[in-house]
C-alpha cells in the first residue's frame, strides 16, 4: 500500500475521530490510523460527563465551545448519535474550596457558560436524599449531562469517512522525519506521503511522538469506575456530580444505575500496554463509603460491574495541543482524564490550526508543549488542588 494525505491522524479515540471529521469536512484528505479499533483507548472507557466547570479558563472555553456538538450532533454531525442525557451538573466543594467556587463561576459566567450558584435547598431539590449539612453554596449548570463516549467518537469518525476520509483500523503507526519535517507516516500496512501528522495516541502518545524525534511528559494514568443498581423506589433522574468534599463523581446511567468514579487513587506511570487489572476492595470500599456519605440511601444499593480505563496524563494535568517539534508534527494528547467533553472544540481548534495556521475558535495556546521546559505549566487561578492522582 502507498497512500498519500493531507494529514494523517494517529489514534481513532474521540480526540482523532472528531480532528479528523473536522479536517475531512474542510476538504483536506485524511487517513485515520488507529492500531487496535475505534474507542479502543481511554474514550471506550471514559464517563462521558459533559461539564464546563473548570478552574482553569481555557479549559472551561473549550468545553463550553464543545457542549453544541453535543446537544445538536443531529445537525452538525449527522451521522450516529452521541447519546447526550441532558441531566444538568453539581459541583460540590469542602468548605476551604468555597471562595474558589464562588471565583470559578464568576469566570465561567464571564466566559458566558450558563453557571449558577445553589444553595443546599436546592441541591436537595435536584438531588433528593443527599446530605448537605456541609454545603453552603454549589455549582450548578442546567445544560450540562452525559453522552455515549464510544457512540461520540464512532458517530465523528463515520461523518469524516462520509467527508472522504479513510480508516486504516488495526494498523499501529510511527511518523518519519527528513530534513526537521515531517515527510510521512509508517504502517505495517505500508506508507502514508504526508507533511503532516498527528499524534493523538491517548496513553501511548509518547511513544507516537518519540518517533518524530519528539518528548512529550504523557505518562499512563489509569481509572477505575463501577456501577451500581439504584435501590427500589429510587430512580435516574438525578443530576452528573462532582462531589469534592468526598472526591467522588457520579451520574445516572441507564434507568436504574448509578456509575461511580473516584477522584483520587489513580494509577500513574508504567506501560500502557501491561494488562488491566480488576478494580480493588480497597477501591470499591473507599467508592461505597464515599458515595453513601453523600447519598445513605445508596447503602441498598448494588454493584452491577467495575471497570476500568487509562488516559495520557501531564504533569500539570491539562491537555498538549499544537504544533511541537519538526515541521508538520502536532500534538493533540494528554488530556488527563478530562478530554471526552473537549473533543469536538479541540478537534476544530487544530483543524484551523493546521488548515489555516492558527485556531480561531478558541485559543489554544496555553495548551503548547513549550510550557514544560519553559517552567509555565498551567495553573489555575482558583485552584481546586491536584484531583486525579
Ligand atoms: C475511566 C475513565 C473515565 C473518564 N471519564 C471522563 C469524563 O467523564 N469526561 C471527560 O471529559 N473525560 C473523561 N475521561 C477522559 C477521556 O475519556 C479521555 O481524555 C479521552 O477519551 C481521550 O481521547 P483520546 O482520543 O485522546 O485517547 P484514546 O481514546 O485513548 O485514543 C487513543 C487511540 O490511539 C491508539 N493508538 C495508540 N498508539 C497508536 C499507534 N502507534 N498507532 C495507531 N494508533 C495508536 C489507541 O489504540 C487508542 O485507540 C475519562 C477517562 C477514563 C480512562
Amino acid at each position: 500500500m502507498t497512500e498519500t494525505a493531507d494529514v494523517v491522524v494517529i489514534g481513532a479515540g474521540v480526540q482523532g475521530a472528531s480532528l479528523a471529521f473536522h479536517l475531512a469536512r474542510r476538504g483536506a484528505s485524511v487517513v485515520v490510523v488507529e492500531r487496535a479499533s475505534v474507542a479502543a483507548g481511554a474514550t471506550g472507557r471514559s464517563s462521558g460527563f459533559v461539564r464546563m466547570h473548570y478552574d482553569v479558563e481555557a479549559e472551561s472555553r473549550l468545553a463550553w465551545a464543545s457542549l453544541p456538538w453535543f446537544r445538536e450532533w443531529a445537525d452538525r454531525v449527522g451521522e450516529g448519535s452521541c447519546d447526550f442525557v441532558h441531566t444538568g451538573f453539581v459541583q460540590l466543594v469542602p468548605p476551604d474550596l468555597v471562595a474558589a467556587l464562588r471565583a470559578n463561576v464568576a469566570m465561567h459566567r464571564r466566559v458566558g457558560i450558563d453557571a449558577q450558584l445553589i444553595d443546599a435547598a436546592e441541591v436537595a431539590r435536584l438531588l433528593p436524599g443527599v446530605v448537605t449539612d456541609d454545603v453552603e453554596v454549589a455549582g450548578y449548570e442546567p445544560l450540562s449531562g452525559y453522552a455515549d463516549p464510544t457512540a461520540t467518537a464512532s458517530g465523528f469518525l463515520a461523518a469524516a469517512r462520509r467527508a472522504g476520509a479513510r480508516y486504516l483500523g488495526g494498523t499501529r503507526a510511527s511518523v518519519v522525519v527528513e530534513s526537521d519535517r515531517v515527510v510521512a507516516v509508517t504502517t505495517d500496512k505500508g506508507r502514508i506521503t504526508t507533511p503532516v501528522a498527528v499524534d493523538a495516541a491517548g496513553a501511548w502518545a509518547a511513544e507516537v511522538a518519540a518517533t518524530a524525534g519528539v518528548e512529550v511528559p504523557v505518562e499512563a494514568w489509569r481509572h477505575d469506575t463501577a456501577y451500581f443498581g439504584l435501590p427500589d423506589g429510587r430512580d435516574a433522574r438525578f443530576p452528573i456530580v462532582i462531589d469534592q468534599a468526598h472526591e467522588v463523581y457520579f451520574r445516572p446511567e441507564g434507568r436504574d444505575m448509578m456509575l461511580v468514579g473516584l477522584e483520587s487513587g489513580n494509577t500513574i506511570g508504567g506501560s500502557p500496554d501491561r494488562p488491566q487489572e480488576e478494580m480493588s476492595g480497597a477501591t470499591l470500599d473507599a467508592m461505597v463509603d464515599a458515595i453513601c456519605a453523600r447519598l445513605p440511601w445508596m447503602e441498598a444499593g448494588t454493584l452491577r460491574t467495575a471497570h476500568g480505563g487509562q488516559d495520557g496524563i501531564t504533569p500539570d494535568q491539562h491537555a498538549i495541543l499544537g504544533q511541537a517539534g519538526p515541521d508538520g508534527f502536532y500534538l493533540d494528547c494528554g488530556h488527563s482524564g478530562t478530554g471526552f467533553k473537549t473533543a469536538p472544540a479541540v478537534g476544530l481548534c487544530l483543524a484551523e490550526l493546521i488548515l489555516d495556521g492558527a485556531a480561531r475558535t478558541v485559543d489554544i495556546s496555553p495548551f503548547a508543549l513549550d510550557r514544560f521546559a519553559a517552567g509555565r505549566p498551567i495553573a489555575p487561578e482558583h485552584p481546586y488542588g491536584p484531583l486525579w492522582r
